[in-house]
């Protein structure tokens, strides 16, 4: 047995493996690849995750130390998870402890023995047909559904229902009647493709849909990446659903990834009312236990579906089938900060590994998705029609250059505003801008209020009556006297969505309006009960940022404000103008979902900007042909693969430095683009600069790489900079 020495991936920012002594003692039963093993490191005792072992080491013996302990819980990762976590370390030239430890739950992360109870979950105790369980219908809708929904599951967790929008009133409400019951999860077996699927829900698919479900389970048992490029409402999430029953039928599993859970409870609905399997939701607002628990689930595959945010792609699935991947635009995808993985990307790699079918998901594709598509690498497929009877959205331009504003609004827009209320039907007024104004300023000086650790205004929230910088958060009360003139004319400029609430409510005082942005639902809960109170039609106006402009059913809404489409249009980065199209062809996606036609107006001071003129004139697709051309011409993704240096400190000549001494070596076939100061040159009180490698080949990408990072402890500059690695970075503001 090579028993002797283990190499483990320690939590440690350190591209390497690390070797330790298995005492003789700790020996049997054997080690396994993938066990959890407590060490110490430094002068901490951590928990790392055994990679290989072996009889021999090249590292003299009596330098290795001994692990301290074995963790010899059910926990350990299956070997073709720990492979996994391993292309994932390689592709991203990430520390590997690093990847392992965010792939890992936190509570598998600590030393100390984790006492495990099954997770609990809720039964029904009464028939659908019984009295106290009638009584419910008149006087409780919610409680009505949220008895039939355990009643269907008989088995469903907490966080779930939560994360469906039910609260524990309306649960404690069904313990109260006695119709309900919580008890411990029994550890299930494979038996869920004897399960029933709930057919009757189901929708006869269009051709077009059919096509593509046929196409999928052709090739069910292999790799391939499927692109489907459907405007919203065309039926792409039931093409999702008739594709998985095959997989589901032959007792595998299925992941779906979604950019951000809490926004789209209306389609975990769905899948919980297609599939009568155990469903399992990963995402960042489960506590400590519940995500442990989730992960036990898919781990003791007692989970049929796991539906998640990027991160739930290391799940430890071991009979995984097919993995799909909502929204595959979407840039909360890719984790912006320490390991810089794109769950998309890491969702093919894991396809690929597995041969297994991955199915991507857009009415918006990102440029590298279609450019595989259109080469033939991925199998293109396109709904061109919405699903059952209703129509596209129109967009058109409004020259606001020619107009009268009032906060912001043209009087087209007021008057469309009016005449789509008179009809009873709802209006989304979208403005990508939160708090009250993005700046107040003196009227005497025009002395702005900066936030002094990044050199930008302040915004002002006007019901706090702060001034929040919306780059490092730091809060300041507001002046009463201008610091630079001592003039008191102090006020706000600009408008964010808060001023907009206050100013909209003025001019239409008879409606009832609710505003979504990251700071009006701060809550818990908060989000799907004004989802819920939009649906129930509680509201005719709607104000938000791009928090609404993703995936939401609102069959109601049929005209759709875009109050400054100008926002990207002179943008330095490249990928602005996609971004930008997306956003606007996403929030279109809201108007006229039901058998209403809708209308989308955007306000814009450039109407003849080529970008504008294409979405409108031509759609999306158009606009991504001409866009990719320009991009080829340019030698720039998905033409040209990219990775990012950042480094920032104190002193604005350290990260310069740092970087221009990168810049020293040569590199074969590619090429360097800097070092620059970043958009945001200064952060935080930190000065930051950028240093782009660009190649045309991701395999000489690869290698320079590799030889940049091994000269890294060589440059004299390294101890006094903090830098990061960003490999096929997409936001390069900073
Ligand atoms: P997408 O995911 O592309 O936004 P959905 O799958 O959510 O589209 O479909 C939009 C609406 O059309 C949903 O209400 C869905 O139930 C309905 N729908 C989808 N496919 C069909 C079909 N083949 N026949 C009738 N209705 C359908
Ligand atoms: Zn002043
Ligand atoms: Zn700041």
């Amino acid at each position: 047995m090579s028993n002797q020495y283990v190499q483990v991936a320690v939590p440690v920012p350190m591209r390497q493996l690390f070797t330790y002594q298995v005492p003789v003692a700790m020996q049997t039963p054997a080690i396994r690849i993938g066990e959890r093993v407590a060490v110490s490191f430094g002068s901490r005792q951590v928990i790392a995750v055994v990679i290989s072992h072996s009889d021999q080491s090249d590292i003299d013996s009596k330098k290795i130390k001994p692990i301290s302990k074995r963790l010899n819980d059910s926990f350990h990762l299956h070997t073709v998870l720990v492979d996994f976590l391993r292309l994932c370390a390689n592709y991203y030239h990430h520390p590997i402890g690093d990847v392992f430890q965010q792939a890992l739950p936190k509570l598998l992360r600590q030393v100390k023995k984790i006492d495990v109870q099954p997770p609990m979950v809720w039964h029904s105790q009464a028939k659908e047909g019984d009295e106290q369980a009638s009584k419910l219908t008149s006087k409780a809708p919610k409680q009505q559904a949220l008895f039939a929904l355990i009643a269907k599951h008989q088995g469903i967790s907490w966080p779930e229902l939560r994360t469906l929008g039910y609260n524990k009133t309306q649960l404690n409400a069904l313990v109260a009647k006695n119709l309900v019951v919580e008890k411990a999860q029994k550890s299930k077996d494979f038996t869920w493709h004897e399960q029933a699927f709930n057919e009757d829900n189901q929708q006869r698919l269009s051709t077009e849909q059919a096509v593509i479900v046929a196409a999928i389970n052709q090739a069910n048992d292999r790799f391939a990446c499927h692109l489907i490029d459907g405007i919203t409402g065309s039926g792409k999430t039931e093409v999702y659903l008739q594709a998985m029953e095959r997989v589901l039928k032959n007792s595998q599993q299925v992941l779906v990834i979604v950019p951000e859970i809490g926004l789209t409870p209306q389609t975990l609905l769905r899948f919980e009312q297609r599939f009568n399997v155990p469903i399992c939701l990963h995402h960042s607002n489960l506590n400590d236990s519940e995500r442990l628990d989730t992960w036990l689930n898919a781990q003791q595959s007692s989970a049929a579906i796991i539906i998640g945010t990027r991160s739930a792609i290391f799940s430890p699935l071991h009979h995984l089938g097919m993995i799909i991947v909502d929204e595959e635009h979407d840039s909360s995808l890719k984790q912006q900060d320490s390991f810089r993985y794109h769950g998309r990307d890491l969702a093919i790699l894991r396809a690929k590994q597995l041969g297994i079918p991955v199915l991507l998901g857009s009415a918006t594709p990102s440029f590298e998705s279609l450019q595989n598509a259109m080469s033939g690498k991925y199998q293109y497929h396109q709904l061109r029609k919405r699903a059952g009877n209703s129509n596209k959205a129109k967009i058109s331009l409004i020259d606001v250059a020619q107009q009268q504003m009032e906060y912001g609004l043209s009087g087209t827009l007021k008057q469309q505003i009016k005449q789509t209320l008179a009809r009873g039907e709802q209006v989304l007024i979208f403005l990508n801008r939160r708090g009250y104004a993005p700046a107040i300023n003196c009227q005497e000086c025009h002395w702005i209020a900066d936030c002094q650790r990044c050199d930008k205004p302040y915004t002002f929230h006007q019901k706090q009556q702060l001034l929040i910088c919306h780059h490092c958060g730091s809060q300041k009360r507001v002046p009463k006297q201008c610091p630079s003139c001592g003039s008191v004319r102090i006020a706000p400029v600009g408008q964010g969505t808060e001023q907009l609430e206050q100013r909209i409510g003025e001019i239409f005082p008879q409606v009832s309006l609710v505003r979504i942005d990251r700071d009006s639902t701060r809550k818990k809960g908060e989000l799907s009960k004004l989802l819920q109170e939009i649906s129930d039609k509680k509201h005719q106006l709607l104000i938000g940022t791009q928090m609404l402009a993703k995936g939401h059913h609102f069959p109601d809404v049929t005209l759709v404000a875009v109050l400054d489409g100008d926002g990207a249009l002179f943008s330095f980065d490249f990928r602005a103008s996609e971004q930008m199209a997306q956003l606007l062809v996403q929030v279109a996606g809201r108007a006229g979902r039901a058998s209403k036609p809708g209308q989308v107006l955007v306000q814009t001071n450039y109407p003849d900007h080529p970008l504008l003129q294409e979405i409108v004139n031509n759609g999306y697709q158009h606009f991504a042909k001409q866009a990719l051309l320009e991009r080829q011409q340019a030698l720039l993704p998905p033409f040209s693969f990219q990775a990012l240096i950042r480094a920032e400190a104190n002193f604005p000549s350290y990260p310069e430095k740092f970087l221009r001494a990168l810049t020293e070596q040569t590199l074969h076939q590619c090429e360097f683009a800097g070092p620059v100061p970043a958009a945001m040159e200064k952060k935080a009180g930190k000065f930051r600069y950028h240093l782009i490698i660009q190649a045309k080949s991701r395999k000489h990408l690869h290698i320079a790489i590799t030889q940049l990072l091994s000269q890294i402890p060589d440059n004299e500059w390294q101890s006094k900079v903090r830098w990061s690695l960003d490999i096929d970075p997409i936001d390069l503001n900073w």
